[in-house]
């Protein structure tokens, strides 16, 4: 058994229970990530750090202010990903709700002290001070976005939530500490989370954003499975690490990112539960049901619905044992075959993935699609129709269908 850190989520120590998820390797080196069996975390191992010529050329072009902080300035093709303006406005509107939600759940009668970890250019926190009365820092590690804060006349430091001392006055403690996509960079996001605990006020509240790994898009291994992704986030993981590190849990939404809203825990007990939420078995199911089915849309999308290609789907199908995941390969099935108007076999995989997942717009298709089929085929043709999925043999008599009733 290889040897491997406990879970960073809830610390249950490395065992064969575990799952993995995945090895990818980058840079000569087998990188794996293994699904925790009690909290369905992903831990991802630390690159061997005795192969420094291997590993941490992947780092070169980011900026680590400490072991435990990370900025990512561009992806692994060399490529600075394009703003998409929309989006991101989007998302910054969204994040400043937030804020004024969560602040509506600590009344004070002077300005709320707010702190923005891995505040980036301070666009947040900008953008927050022409709304809401408030005293805000931010911190950013990475000083060019630090300056670039400043420059915006946001008040930032150029350290990381462990290099802030706590507060000797608990009146000074925050009302509200804010984090996006930091806490899967770091090694350790419990030791990180019981330091903010530490920051916050009694009645403040925590705000944490990280990637869903069951909304992951794209392929796993190189879009969402990477080395600078120490952790791989369910909900149950996200939140069970925040009970863990002395916070309850008291709303998560669960979109292509987690977003929690914790406050702190006055019960103990909260401190050695787990979350409830999906297992990790289904965790994997559901992951790798999605990587098969880009498998098979990329094929189709190459070749077209080839002989090949179609038993391709038909093996991987069969094999898929999440029904939600098979509900889609089928579906990608569909659409390359009413692509080529081959719509009675697209209408046989629209009822498979039917089979497997009641979906309201695929029905709606079914009946399209069977109408095509009937009107091509013409009244003359349409009386020697066989339908493709009747069971075998001869149907049930009617006592045996009157039993079965009752
Ligand atoms: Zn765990």
């Amino acid at each position: 058994m290889p040897k491997f850190p406990p879970c960073s989520a809830c610390g249950l120590p490395f065992s064969s229970q575990f799952i993995q998820l995945a090895g990818h390797v980058r840079h000569g080196a087998e990188i794996p990530t293994y699904l925790c069996p009690r909290c369905s975390h992903g831990t991802t191992a630390t690159p061997d750090q005795s192969a420094p010529n291997r590993v941490t050329a992947a780092y070169r072009t980011r900026v680590y202010g400490d072991h435990e902080h990370a900025a990512l300035l561009e992806d692994d093709r060399g490529q600075f990903a394009e703003p998409d303006v929309e989006q991101e406005a989007l998302v910054r509107r969204r994040r400043v709700q937030d804020v004024v939600q969560a602040l509506a759940l600590v009344p004070r009668d002077r300005p709320h002290r707010i702190m923005h970890v891995g505040c980036r250019e301070g666009r947040l926190l900008e953008q927050l001070s022409t709304q809401i009365a408030a005293t805000t820092i931010g911190l950013e590690p990475w000083t060019p976005w630090c300056d670039e804060a400043r420059r915006r006349g946001v008040h930032a430091e150029a350290v990381t939530a462990e290099d802030v001392a706590p507060f000797a006055d608990p009146d000074e403690r925050l009302d509200l500490i804010v984090e996006h996509h930091l806490l899967e960079h770091l090694d350790q996001p419990r030791a990180h989370l019981r330091r903010l605990h530490r920051l916050l006020a009694d009645d403040g509240v925590l705000i944490i954003e990280v990637p869903n790994l069951l909304r992951a898009y794209g392929r796993l291994e190189t879009r969402f499975l990477q080395e600078h992704h120490r952790q791989v986030f369910t909900s149950r993981s996200l939140a069970t690490a925040c009970m863990r590190a002395g916070f309850s849990p008291l709303h998560i939404d669960r979109g292509a990112n987690l977003r929690i809203f914790c406050q702190k825990s006055h019960d103990p007990s909260e401190r050695s539960q787990v979350f409830h939420g999906a297992n990790a078995d289904d965790v994997f199911q559901a992951v790798w049901s999605n990587e098969a089915r880009l498998t098979v849309k990329q094929a189709l999308a190459k070749t077209g619905a080839t002989d090949a290609v179609l038993e391709l789907v038909a093996s991987t199908h069969a094999r898929c044992r999440w029904a939600p995941g098979r509900a889609d390969i089928a579906l990608e099935a569909a659409v390359a075959l009413e692509r080529a108007d081959r719509y009675g076999e697209a209408a046989t995989w629209l009822r498979e993935s039917l089979l497997d997942r009641h979906d309201g717009e695929v029905a709606a298709m079914l009946r399209r699609i069977e109408w095509i089929e009937r009107s091509r085929r013409g009244p003359r043709r349409r009386r020697v129709v066989t339908l493709p999925l009747a069971p075998a043999g001869a149907p049930p008599r009617l006592p045996a269908l009157a039993a079965m009733i009752n």
